[in-house]
């Protein structure tokens, strides 16, 4: 048992923290107001290797590892949500096709993707469920060599960027679930207007309509009718993302709150004399220390899945409790600035806005203690 960081990863972390310090947080709050991320944010992050950074070279890759994907991840995630939720479904898009992909699928749309020149997707989502893969309703008809796609993707990430996306539809062969990947804004392709969502601003969320889209057979992620072990699997990957973000959200609420106790002043001294402040603060502490080696103990696992029931339990336990255990401190980083930490003026704020959205993310926090003791009582 090893709890230290190699000098890759430190490397890694130490440089995206830095870019992170310099270009995100100085404009959290400019995306969180407009719900964009600038341009440059995306081409920095390009420059650092972050959308390509745990998947191989020979697409594109920076072959770096989870392991070293979580370490960056919680740094942006620190700075604003928004940009590291844009790469978490991004890399859950790519996992998919990384895993799932036959050898010229992964080299037609990964290197591109991995560079950030183009931003992946991956749509499973439908208005009548997200949990339920037995519900879906969009369609996929076949016709001689390609198929034919109907239906609408709700609350779906990266929708509107150029690139791939992995969309779940049944098949008329099988009559389950079937992944394609589709070039976005092909023909048949269209968006709504960006959801307005209540945190995790700069995250771009559209609904996406398929009007009879043409899909060549070569399209077809894994096998036909094995959609849902895809979605399965790959969403354990996409799990890392999503526990890595909330992890940055937890830190810097951390960090916000110790600040606060030190800056703000009673009859002449901190807040941070007080006890109730005091243990506030070590119960943080725990939170922080506790979410943090349960992510980077599955980004470890996700180098190294093993058995994908078995990695589906840790990814489904390790987002749970992470995620809702950033809404726990989000919370109580709000408490330690009283009233001030209602107000939009504070970061607090919206660190609690972004906190709250991970539980109902890739999975509800319910579903993922159904999937955790499914394994575990089989
Ligand atoms: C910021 C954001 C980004 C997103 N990005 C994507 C994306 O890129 N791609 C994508 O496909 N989706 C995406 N989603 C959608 C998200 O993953 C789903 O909304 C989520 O999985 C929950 O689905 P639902 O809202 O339909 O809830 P439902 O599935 O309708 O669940 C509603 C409630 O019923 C409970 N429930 C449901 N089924 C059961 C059951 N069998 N047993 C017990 N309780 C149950 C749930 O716990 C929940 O409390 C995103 C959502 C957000 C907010």
């Amino acid at each position: 048992m090893e709890f230290k960081l190699t000098k890759e990863q430190a490397l890694i972390q130490k440089m995206v923290r830095e870019f992170s310090e310099k270009k995100i947080e100085p404009i959290a709050e400019l995306i969180d107001q407009t719900n964009q991320v600038p341009e440059e944010i995306f081409k920095g992050m390009a420059e650092l290797d972050i959308f390509g950074l745990p998947f191989k070279e020979a697409y594109g890759g920076a072959n770096a590892g989870y392991d070293s994907y979580v370490l960056a991840m919680e740094q942006i995630g620190r700075a604003s949500a928004g940009p590291a939720m844009t790469v978490s479904a991004h890399s859950l898009a790519l996992g998919a096709i990384d895993k799932f992909g036959d050898e010229e699928q992964k080299r037609k749309w990964m290197p591109s993707a991995c560079k950030g020149k183009s931003i992946a997707a991956f749509a499973f989502t439908e208005p009548g469920t997200g949990s339920d893969p037995v519900q879906i309703t969009t369609t996929a008809v076949k016709d001689g060599d390609h198929y034919v796609l109907n239906g609408t993707k709700r609350f779906i990430s990266n929708a509107a960027y150029p690139g791939p996306i992995v969309v779940f539809a049944k098949d008329n062969e099988s009559g389950r679930p079937t992944g394609f990947i589709i070039d976005k804004l092909c023909e048949g392709y269209s968006v709504s207007k960006p959801w307005d969502k209540i945190g995790l601003h700069g995250g771009s969320l559209l609904d996406v309509y398929l009007n009879e889209v043409k899909v060549p057979k070569e399209n077809v992620l894994g096998k036909v009718g094995q959609g849902y072990p895809i979605l399965q699997f790959g969403i354990s990957f996409g799990k890392i993302g999503v526990s890595s973000v909330s992890l940055g959200g937890i830190l810097a609420a951390y960090e916000e709150s110790v600040k606060y106790a030190k800056e703000k002043k009673h009859r002449g001294e901190p807040i941070a004399k007080f006890q109730a402040i005091q243990l506030r603060i070590a119960d943080i502490a725990a939170k922080y220390e506790a979410s943090r080696w349960l992510t980077y103990r599955l980004g470890c696992l996700g180098n190294e899945p093993g058995n994908p029931m078995l990695f589906a339990k840790e990814a489904a336990l390790t987002k749970t409790f992470v995620c809702d255990t950033a809404v726990d401190v989000a919370r109580i980083a709000v408490d330690i600035h009283g009233s001030y930490g209602l107000m939009n003026d504070y970061k607090v704020s919206r660190l609690y806005r972004d906190a709250i959205m991970g539980p109902q993310i890739e999975g509800v926090s319910d579903m993922q203690k159904i999937i955790t003791a499914g394994v575990i009582l089989s």
